[in-house]
């Protein structure tokens, strides 16, 4: 079936030509799935994010959640869309048969997200924030506190979100001031109970009557508790107090304010304020001070849900501007200029072409690295040993560039999805505008790329000796080695091999300058280190693709997948001329010796 907000036989290609999704379940922890299963899961979610989703994207834009003595009332499919995903196991997806999860892969998880996301983002995060909270409670809460919470959150009942962010303390959480006293001095540890008091700020999702509570998981100080990130526990703090009887009580959790957006305006943002009347109750998650570890592992899920996210924007823009395309007469070729002869549709000029390709290698490129991502989880839950710590650090270090690329190009390439419709995109009769506003929060949330930067640089790549670039570069020369084997690809694969030259020669260089000079100076160009990073990766996706690709086009049995993989081809070629040129570009700012931006004081602006 042909849709135009995702590209299904993409996602078919992907899942099982590039990356054998059904080869997972022949493995135990997948067996009760198989290639059938997968694909009734695609279609069930391509089903009700054309019955839910795509239907109120517009409306859900056009008329954000209002708050009301105290209430945030959201869109009425919120509800609606919260409980089908917790009927029809999406919330539950990756959780295990134990806590009645579905026990599915996380590439198929992830693709039901980028499914739901390209239909209508803001209603995508209410289940999938729901769900990246309840495996926080799953995964190092202690028995009573997955007793009470996690069956109405993976029901759609009760909404999870991640509260993090204070007025100080943004990108830096070591600076956090919520407070949590103990209610007896005496108990410490996992499950006490605590008072909570402090404020947060820009919580998706952190209030609304699309669900009958609200669960935050949030990060405060426990008074006395060691200065900056190694001072940060972790707590269960729900809007509404469970009771031994099943009844729920207020939890003195109110919101003070609702953020009026850019984009994303189907999700509220809110300011909470906890226990103003000295009655918040938190209970401790694991150990004291050790939230943020905790607190990680939900935002390395959800970064590369953003990633996923700002690609699926982009897809749905893409295909609005691929129809628009195909329809608008506009010109004729440059040479016949007779202006008796019909207009050509503007998907025939080269110009145009050049804009849709750029969108389509972006867009399937991007794709193709989340679900890398995806991968690597589900063979690090398969796989014990040397392997299981491959997958991890491949998976930490791909994590920053997951999150990064396709938000930083998902605004360049909506952009040209605008582009493609000339003055009707600058107006809000297409969809395309709202996709350029919706898609812009994806660099600023979940860290923002100037912290993906310093996280990359400074930290995963030479956390462990380095071991995970290691592992990196065997992936990506393996990749190399097989296009070296395929016709057409040759000229690809020693391009890319050069950039991994310069990747090397990039490494020495900043290297010398840590010694030299110090982390300053290492870290000044960490974000155009990872821009450099994201290009490279990107082309190893590419080629990745192009390799099954070509071999199939050949081979292909019906004219529609013979133009699938020429669409291919012609994708990666576009790449490897009009993107991968740029990382070397990039190389030769990493390694000038010029430093304006350390060398600029503030009182020079
Ligand atoms: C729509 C939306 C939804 C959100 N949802 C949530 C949520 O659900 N839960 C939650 O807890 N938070 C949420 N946030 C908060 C979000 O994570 C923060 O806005 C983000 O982490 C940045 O913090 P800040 O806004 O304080 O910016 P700042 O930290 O003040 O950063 C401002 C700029 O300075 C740069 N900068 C800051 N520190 C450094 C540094 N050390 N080195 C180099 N550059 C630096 C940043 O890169 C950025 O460009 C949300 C925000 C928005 C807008």
């Amino acid at each position: 079936m042909a849709t135009t907000f995702v590209s299904d036989r993409n996602l078919n290609f992907l899942l099982h030509e590039v990356f054998d999704l059904a080869s997972l379940a022949e493995h135990p922890l997948y067996r009760e799935h198989g290639r059938r299963s997968f694909d009734m899961i695609i279609d069930a979610t391509l089903k009700l994010a054309k019955e839910i989703c795509l239907p109120t994207l517009r409306e859900m834009d056009e008329q954000p959640p209002v708050l009301t003595e105290g209430r945030v009332e959201v869109h009425a499919a919120v509800r609606r869309f919260m409980r089908e995903c917790g009927d029809g196991g999406w919330i539950a997806a990756g959780f295990p048969h134990a806590l009645d999860g579905e026990q599915l892969p996380q590439m198929l998880t992830c693709t039901c997200r980028y499914i739901f996301a390209a239909a209508n983002y803001s209603l995508s995060v209410y289940p999938f924030l729901t769900a990246g909270a309840a495996r926080l409670i799953a995964n190092f809460g202690g028995a009573m506190l997955r007793k009470t919470y996690l069956p109405p959150m993976l029901s759609g009942r009760w909404q999870g979100t991640m509260a993090l962010t204070e007025p100080q303390a943004g990108s830096s959480l070591a600076d956090i001031v919520t407070e949590a006293v103990p209610m007896d001095a005496a108990a410490t540890k996992a499950g006490s109970p605590y008072r909570i008091r402090g404020k947060k700020i820009f919580i998706s999702a952190g209030d609304h009557d699309g669900v009958d509570n609200v669960v935050h998981l949030l990060l405060a100080k426990i008074a006395g508790a060691p200065a900056g990130v190694k001072g940060i526990s972790l707590f269960v703090v729900p809007k509404l107090r469970p009771q031994s009887d099943g009844t729920l009580i207020p939890n003195d959790v109110a919101v003070s304010q609702i953020y009026h957006k850019l984009g994303y305006r189907g999700c509220p943002i809110t300011e909470l304020e906890f226990g103003q009347r000295d009655d918040c109750h938190g209970t401790l998650v694991g150990a004291p001070h050790r939230g943020l570890f905790y607190m990680f592992q939900m935002m390395n899920e959800a970064r590369i849900e953003v990633g996923a996210g700002a690609a699926a924007i982009a897809q749905a823009a893409y295909g609005a501007a691929l129809n628009y395309a195909r329809l608008r007469p506009q010109g004729r070729a440059l040479g016949a200029k007779d202006p008796d002869q019909p207009p050509l549709p503007i998907i025939q000029h080269a110009d145009v072409k050049r804009m849709l390709l750029f969108q389509k290698a972006f867009v399937e490129g991007s794709l193709a690295l989340v679900l890398q991502c995806a991968r690597y989880m589900d063979l690090e839950a398969i796989s014990t040993g040397v392997e299981k710590e491959k997958y991890a650090l491949l998976l930490d270090l791909l994590t920053p560039v997951a999150k990064t690329y396709p938000s930083e190009m998902g605004i360049l390439s909506t952009s040209q999805a605008i582009q493609c419709f000339g003055g009707y995109g600058y107006c809000e009769d297409f969809p395309v505008a709202q996709y350029y506003r919706d898609v812009r929060i994806h660099p600023i949330h979940e860290g923002t790329t100037g912290i993906q930067g310093l996280d990359l640089l400074g930290r995963k790549l030479v956390r462990h000796n380095g071991r995970a670039l290691g592992y990196l570069l065997a992936e990506i020369q393996a990749t190399i080695a097989s296009a070296r084997n395929t016709a057409g690809l040759t000229a690809h694969a020693d391009a890319l091999a050069t950039s991994l030259d310069q990747l090397d020669a990039v490494l020495a260089h900043l290297t010398v300058v840590a010694q030299s000079d110090g982390p300053d100076a290492y870290l000044a160009d960490a974000t155009v280190f990872l821009e450099f990073f994201g290009i490279i990766t990107i082309a190893w996706q590419w080629l990745l693709q192009a390799v099954p690709a070509a071999a199939a086009e050949g081979t292909a049995r019906t004219a529609s997948d013979r133009r699938f993989y020429a669409g291919k081809r012609h994708a990666c070629d576009f790449f490897f001329k009009y993107e991968l040129p740029k990382a070397t570009a990039l190389a030769t700012t990493l390694l000038h010796p010029a430093r304006p931006t350390l060398e600029t004081h503030a009182r020079h602006f």
